[in-house]
């Protein structure tokens, strides 16, 4: 149940970096850390999984 929780404050941190940001951000799907390029493998996680985000 915690764990459920801690993922959905992360989350919200997430979303909140984008409100802030003004350039074009990018997410990774995995780990969903913000990444500020299309990086073709997540530079948190390894992950092929950074997507563009509106
Ligand atoms: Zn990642």
């Amino acid at each position: 149940m915690s764990l459920f929780r801690k993922a959905g404050e992360k989350f919200e941190e997430t979303k909140r970096a984008f409100t802030n940001a003004r350039e074009p951000a990018f997410v990774c799907r995995s780990c969903e850390e913000p990444v500020s390029e299309e990086y073709e493998h997540c530079p948190h996680c390894g992950e092929a999984a950074v997507e563009p985000v509106e």
